[in-house]
């Protein structure tokens, strides 16, 4: 049938929970982090290394938020390359940068290796693509500076990529090792377990209604605690937080049908690969399983203040793309789902001590799972350590492009629409 969703708008990975245990008594810890996505949970694996005790408090399930309805490309290009921190920071800064996200990477695979994580976690290479000629000097950009800080990084022209992808209309692409694929609601799932193994207090179905100093209230009991994390991203300004700081980007996904093993060979001839390319908001796609995972959006919903459910437009959008790239093959996708990510005015992730309250902490607009487990890890060396390499980049109360009483009188879904596509342009 022409023009109707033929998905069911759900969640793929939304098959099993097991049962909240939630807070119903006052409690006291060392730190108290909010919310169960990759930021919380790595954040409170790594107090809890570091000797604390620690309570984790999350509205919903642990991965009920962008983490748990992502694609689960672990690469640690977010919205931002190694490039793009070049240009905002310095190639020093990019350096440290770099290393601390690829340190959340490992993390996140040390976890699946250590602890038998099923997570469904798949290696793949990561395939940038350009989708149109003049989009190769952005491509060439990122893989020089791989290059330069010593990752490895192979540039490929338009009949090269032709070999490795069977997708028409791509002009070249960049490839490189040590990425993978997971299911990232799996991990979240799966990483509350061990850490309730091993000590942490995990309330869900615990949501925190206001944070004081050094005190939260949830719906039944109050938590005590030295330091408080914040790690609910885009939900932040809901707890009157950042307000101006965090908002929030749309992205789709689509999951097909299981594909058989020559469906499979005509999309990636020899390896698989998780795929995006350069539109202004980009295209992704990757095996999952069996099935292929299919991930965009559109300048017309990007900003959307709610999630756009049952999207006719974007199903459409995301499987003539689909028809466009792989002409000679037909696919039925299921599932559609959407999922709003937090993010900056100028895209770079948010993280540090609240201005008027330093027992607060911020993490934030990460904007990518191994950037939000990067930060968590710095937190915990920060607190705890004194750690401070990263300390200059990520401040909340940094300049951005638009602020103050142009946000206010602007809006913060223009404020933000504007802010990143002029951040977008400089970088
Ligand atoms: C559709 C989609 C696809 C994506 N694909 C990728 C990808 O392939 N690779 C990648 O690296 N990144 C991807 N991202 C981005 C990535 O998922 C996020 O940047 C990352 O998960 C952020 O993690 P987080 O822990 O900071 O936030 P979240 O995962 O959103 O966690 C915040 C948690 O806080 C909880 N919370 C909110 N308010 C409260 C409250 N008042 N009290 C208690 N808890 C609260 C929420 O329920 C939530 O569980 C994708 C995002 C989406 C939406």
């Amino acid at each position: 049938m022409k023009n109707t969703i033929q998905s069911q708008d759900q969640v793929f990975w939304y098959l099993k929970r097991s049962a909240a245990n939630v807070l119903r008594e006052d409690v006291h810890a060392d730190v108290a982090i909010i919310g169960g996505g990759m930021a919380g949970l790595t954040a409170a694996q790594a107090f809890l290394k570091k000797g604390k005790k620690v309570i984790l408090l999350e509205a919903f399930y642990c991965g009920a938020g962008a983490s748990g309805k992502s694609s689960g490309f672990i690469t640690p290009n977010g919205e931002l390359g190694i490039s793009d921190f070049t240009h905002l920071f310095g190639k020093q800064a990019a350096c440290t940068i770099w290393k601390r996200i690829t340190s959340g990477m490992q993390h996140i695979k040390d976890n699946i290796d250590q602890y038998a994580l099923d997570c469904e976690y798949m290696k793949q290479d990561s395939l940038y693509v350009a989708s149109k000629q003049r989009d190769v000097k952005r491509l060439m950009g990122e893989h020089t500076a791989l290059q330069e800080f010593g990752y490895a990084s192979r540039y490929m022209q338009k009949n090269e990529l032709q070999a490795v992808l069977g997708a028409h209309g791509y002009y070249g692409g960049i490839t490189y090792p040590d990425t993978f694929g997971i299911n990232a609601y799996a991990y979240c799932q799966a990483m509350k377990d061990i850490l309730i193994q091993q000590g942490v207090a995990i309330c869900e179905e615990t949501p925190v209604l206001a944070v004081h100093q050094q005190s939260i209230d949830t719906l039944h009991a109050k938590v005590t605690a030295d330091r408080i994390v914040v790690c609910a991203d885009r939900f932040m300004p809901t707890l009157s937080m950042l307000k101006q700081q965090i908002y929030h980007v749309q992205t789709f996904i689509l999951m097909s049908q299981p594909l058989t093993d020559a469906q499979i060979q005509m999309i990636f001839p020899h390896n698989n690969y998780m795929v995006w390319d350069t539109e202004l908001v980009y295209n992704y796609y990757r095996l999952h399983g069996n099935r292929l995972l299919l991930g965009g959006g559109s300048v017309l919903n990007t900003y959307n203040t709610y999630e756009t459910h049952n999207s006719r437009y974007m199903y459409n959008k995301l499987t003539r793309y689909f028809k466009k790239k792989f002409p000679q093959l037909t696919l039925q996708f299921e599932h559609i789902w959407p999922g709003l990510i937090g993010i900056s005015k100028d895209i770079a992730p948010i993280m540090g001590a609240d201005k008027e309250n330093s027992s607060i902490y911020y993490i934030g607009a990460a904007a990518g799972l191994p950037v939000a487990a990067s930060l968590a890890l710095y937190a915990a060396d920060h607190i705890v350590d004194g750690a401070d390499d990263l300390k200059n980049y990520f401040s909340p109360y940094r300049a951005f492009p638009i602020g103050g009483v142009a946000q206010s009188l602007m809006g913060d879904k223009l404020s933000f629409a504007v802010s990143n596509v002029l951040k977008m342009d400089l970088i």
